[in-house]
């Protein structure tokens, strides 16, 4: 019988453990499965659900030349996936479905039920660990228990990475026997790409030999324009290739630069981890490669960057060990107490980039125009909302889900739980950001806000990052929309009010 790799967020051939593990079983099949609903509901952005159509039009052709068909299979959601999932598995004699873990709950539920499913007709599904460097559930404490503090955790990880670094799999070559030919097909409809469209009707299903067309993805939402989609190059190659130009260039300096948002200081890489294009044991790899394979010691850019993904790990491993991070719970339960305020007003000028706060507003624009933000601004914006304009965090991070290219449950829910100190490690939220200082420590010159606010282009250094009343009625920039200090003592006495340990 054949096997079958399940693609999901692991767009990718190297380093791949499911599909390495399907490749040694039996002659392989790819399979995606394409769930515009479910991805609807998830409030997945255009930009990553355009992006992950992108690699796989990448993955498709170096699919092919390894002989190993990949099959589309279009279903509304992820209540109708498992059963059409086993009907495909019947039709193509498919005895074992290897996949890599997904750990957000819904993922977990929708594999609990494919594996029901797959059992009655004596199939199974394996799962694999190819989402993190270390398997969720195997980095804890002395009491056994998922570390709630970065620090602890990140030299945990260290510890065992340092015994046991990663060793990425190689490329798979082609397989020398493809798969048997499926039975006569029932039930499930074949269909050129170009009939994919069908696939929006509930409960239908449609198999497809080849990529699905946008509308299949997208449904009636309209794709990102081509400038945005240049800035992000689908397939393995070109994130191969990105990951060889910022070691090359800017890995060294990364812990002076990263948190300048004016400069090309990080690797911009966040898409392909969060598509899977990209492993995460590829990029400590190529770091540890920089670094003559020490993690603790040598370059500081080096140590910084690793400590960066193992914030993703950390994150990841958050996720997988409280459900309750998947279904809008903050870590804090006081923290559900804060009165957050009901203003859709407030709430359009930030996601506009409109509040009149330079900083805020030239990230958020960022954020609209290219689908990416950088880490620093995310922080400043985050923050801002959730206590500046006392907001509750998730309409944030809602927003950003919306919006993001690398929009990723784990590290997305991760980073407005600790701006809004809602989180497991959270910061104190006596500590509240400034935007303005925030502006003028890490765009010194303004040259951020030149790109992204064009109105202010005009203003010199001094002026741009809060101008004067006189300055933005003459260009046409707005006023801000709160007292910066006021709203720092609302929110300390809002988040001081809570019981509990907030
Ligand atoms: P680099 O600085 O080059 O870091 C390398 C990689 O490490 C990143 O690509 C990313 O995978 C990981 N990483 C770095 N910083 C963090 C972090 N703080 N938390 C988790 N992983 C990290 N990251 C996402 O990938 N998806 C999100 O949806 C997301 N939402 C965020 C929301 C908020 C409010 C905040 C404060 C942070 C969020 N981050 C998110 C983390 C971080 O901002 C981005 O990973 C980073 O800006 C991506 O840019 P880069 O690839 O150049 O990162």
């Amino acid at each position: 019988r054949n096997t079958l790799w399940w693609i999901r967020s692991d767009l990718r051939l190297g380093d791949n453990p499911a599909l390495d593990a399907a490749l040694q079983e039996a002659p392989t099949l790819a399979l995606f499965i394409v769930t515009p609903a479910q991805w609807r509901a998830h409030g997945d952005a255009v930009v990553k659900i355009d992006f992950w159509r992108r690699n796989l039009l990448a993955l498709a052709a170096a699919l092919a030349d390894r002989g190993i068909p990949l099959k589309f299979l279009s279903v509304d959601d992820w209540t109708a996936l498992p059963r059409a999932l086993a009907r495909f598995c019947r039709d193509h004699d498919v005895a074992t479905v290897h996949a890599n873990v997904e750990w957000a709950i819904n993922e977990r539920r929708r594999d609990t039920e494919v594996a029901a499913c797959l059992e009655q007709d004596q199939a199974t599904l394996t799962l694999h660990q190819g989402a993190t460097l270390l398997t969720p559930g195997t980095v804890v404490t002395g009491k056994g228990e998922c570390y709630k503090v970065f620090t602890p955790f990140a030299r945990a990880c260290r510890e065992r990475l340092i015994t046991a670094p990663p060793r990425p799999l190689p490329l798979p070559r082609a397989q020398t026997r493809g798969p048997r030919a499926p039975r006569a097909l029932h039930g499930a409809q074949t269909a050129g790409a170009d009939h994919v469209r069908h696939a929006d009707r509930p409960g239908h299903v449609i198999e497809a030999d080849a990529v699905p067309d946008e509308a299949a993805f997208l449904g009636r939402r309209k794709p990102p324009a081509d400038k945005l989609r240049d800035l992000w190059p689908a397939g393995e190659e070109a994130a191969h290739r990105r990951l060889d130009a910022f070691a090359a260039d800017a890995l060294a300096a990364y812990d002076t630069e990263r948190d300048r948002p004016d400069r090309d200081g990080t690797s911009r890489l966040s898409p392909y981890l969060a598509a899977g294009v990209l492993s995460a044991g590829q990029c400590l790899h190529r770091a540890l490669a920089a670094n003559h394979g020490e993690i603790d010691s040598g370059s500081q850019g080096v140590r910084t960057w690793i400590t960066e993904l193992l914030w993703r790990e950390f994150y990841q491993h958050l996720l997988a060990a409280h459900p309750a991070l998947s279904m809008h719970r903050p870590m804090r339960p006081e923290t559900d107490a804060v009165p957050w305020r009901d203003a859709a007003g407030d709430l359009e000028a930030w996601r506009a980039g409109r509040t009149g706060f330079p900083i805020v507003d030239a990230a958020m624009r960022q954020l609209a125009a290219t689908g990416w933000m950088h880490n620093r601004l995310r922080m400043v914006v985050a923050m801002f909302l959730s206590k500046n304009l006392l907001i509750d965090w998730r309409a944030g991070e809602a927003w950003f889900m919306e919006n993001l290219i690398d929009g990723d449950l784990a590290a997305n829910n991760g980073g407005w739980q600790w701006s809004a100190s809602t989180g497991a490690d959270a910061v104190p939220y006596f500590r509240i950001f400034n935007p303005e200082s925030q502006s003028r420590k890490f765009d010194p010159q303004g040259q951020f806000l030149r790109t992204w606010l064009p109105e202010l282009a005009p203003l010199d250094a001094r002026a741009i990052h809060a101008p004067a009343s006189e300055q933005r009625r003459r260009l046409g920039y707005p006023e801000p929309l709160c007292d910066l200090k006021e709203t720092r003592l609302r929110a300390l006495e809002a988040y001081g009010n809570l019981r509990g340990p907030a």
